[in-house]
């Protein structure tokens, strides 16, 4: 088959006669073109179609701008998100329609934010988190990634960004988060427990220990310190009666003059006083440790009572006695006391008095620590020294506890409250002194425990606490 285009045109003739004069040209190529341009044209309708339907009904907002930063494309999911039909706007009024926001939700982005502007830019963006809060819609979190499109020559003709809604998988990441922190919560209040339960168990294991002991020891002591009061004018009462026979019997026999030179009786009848005298000086000191032994272990009411700070850390002196004094490596630490007069503490006694104990028991152990590469004589030149100071500034009482030991670096510092941190061998420490001291001074009295320390000169710790305990009940 062929297919041809005729063309003819009437021609008079001499006679009158009409001739047609024509041509007959086989256009069958051309047509043919033709044909397959419309059938290409056709199915290249459709891809695009199928292109669009596939665009439009994606979930992820697809967007797309030419070179100039006008919009080309701009997908339903994308209208969506922006709660309004946009149509084509200039890059320069983007933000105005555009409702974007920073993950806070609160900054705006500013026109060089936003990832489209990015990508044209020259950037490629992956996974930008921005918020997007219409006025007609609702607010999303949209994760954005884009990059510039290029023509086969090179030439940028314009960039693309895919955006995907994240809000309900942030909503999770959220809630886990929640979790997460209601466990670390519960975490927390679990060690906090364990702390008070160590140190509450401890203190009345001991306390109850201590105080038995104390006050076992007072009937004894009692006793002794009135039979040697009693002792005393008796035996002067005795020597005088001797000193009698001795003037009315001035020719004693011989059994009775050697008797008295080996015994040595001048000297005994000199010294007995004396003896008696230390023996009521040990006993008073006796009695001493005892009330400090009792001030030390007394058990703490459920309330808070007044309490004499000062003889709090006296009697936790006391107690370390033991600690302080010389041994072979050191001559005994010095204890320095600087207290200013101020009235009574509403506190937990015997809870104060463990804070004492683990910072007292610290800086002694901090102490011998830097005494190890030093000698006797050494450490005798300068020497260990603890100082105590009290003091009453603005309604509050403060304590500093300060040692010349071998201090703690920055890293440490910052971990010593912490729950279990120690830098001791295992035995040595337990990590648990200063969490405990912490969680007393602070969430039980309402004050405030601070640490400075520097390597090689020494550590101060400083208490504050209010003088009433109305600043806070626990
Ligand atoms: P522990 O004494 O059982 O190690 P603590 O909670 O009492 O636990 O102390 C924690 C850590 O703080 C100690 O291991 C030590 O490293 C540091 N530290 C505490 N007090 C002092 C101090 N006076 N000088 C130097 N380091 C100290
Ligand atoms: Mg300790």
């Amino acid at each position: 088959m062929k297919w041809i285009q005729s063309a003819a045109r009437p021609e008079r003739q001499a006679d009158g006669a009409i001739l047609w004069d024509g041509v007959v040209i086989d256009i069958s190529n051309v047509y043919n073109e033709l044909r397959l341009r419309k059938e290409a044209e056709a199915s290249l309708a459709k891809e695009r179609e199928f292109l669009n339907v596939i665009i439009h009904n994606i979930t992820d907002g697809i967007v797309v701008c030419d070179a100039s930063g006008k919009l080309t494309l701009f997908n339903n999911a994308t209208r969506e998100f922006h709660g309004l039909p946009v149509e084509s706007l200039p890059a320069e009024q983007w933000a105005e329609h555009f409702s974007l926001y920073q993950p806070d939700g609160q900054t705006p982005l500013s026109i060089t934010e936003i990832p489209l502007f990015r990508a044209l830019e020259g950037e490629i963006v992956e996974n930008a988190e921005m918020v997007i809060a219409p006025k007609h819609g609702s607010t999303r979190i949209l994760l954005a990634s884009g990059q510039a499109i290029f023509d086969p020559l090179g030439n940028k003709v314009g960039a693309v960004v895919v955006m995907r809604d994240i809000s309900d998988r942030k909503k999770v990441e959220l809630a886990l988060q929640q979790k997460s922190l209601d466990l670390e919560h519960a975490l927390n209040n679990l060690q906090n427990a364990q702390l008070q339960i160590v140190q509450s168990e401890k203190m009345s294991a001991l306390g109850n220990l201590v105080a038995g002991v104390a006050h076992e020891m007072n009937n004894p002591l009692g006793f002794i310190a009135a039979s040697l009061k009693q002792a005393k004018p008796t035996f002067g009462d005795i020597i005088e009666h001797l000193k009698l026979y001795q003037s009315s019997l001035p020719n004693a026999s011989d059994e009775i003059k050697n008797h008295a030179e080996e015994i040595d009786l001048d000297y005994s009848l000199e010294d007995l006083p004396k003896m008696i005298d230390s023996m009521t000086m040990a006993c008073d000191r006796l009695k001493n440790i005892s009330t400090s032994l009792r001030t030390f272990s007394r058990a703490d009411k459920d309330y808070k009572v007044p309490f004499n700070i000062r003889q709090g850390i006296d009697s936790t002196i006391l107690i370390l006695k033991h600690r302080l004094k010389a041994n072979e490596q050191r001559p005994a630490i010095e204890v320095i006391t600087d207290y200013s007069t101020f009235p009574q503490v509403e506190c937990f006694p015997g809870q104060l008095n463990q804070v004492f104990m683990n910072i007292l028991a610290n800086a002694i152990d901090a102490l011998d620590e830097s005494n190890a590469n030093r000698s006797f004589e050494e450490i005798k030149l300068n020497p260990n020294r603890i100082t105590i100071k009290t003091s009453l500034e603005n309604g509050s009482v403060k304590i500093t506890i300060a040692d010349n030991g071998k201090g703690m670096t920055e890293e440490v510092k910052q971990k010593i409250f912490d729950h279990l941190f120690t830098t001791k061998a295992v035995g040595n420490g337990t990590g648990l002194g200063l969490a405990i001291a912490r969680q007393i001074i602070v969430e039980k009295h309402g004050g405030q425990i601070i640490v400075e320390s520097e390597v090689g000169k020494g550590t101060k710790f400083v208490i504050q606490l209010p003088l009433s305990a109305s600043a806070r009940k626990s």
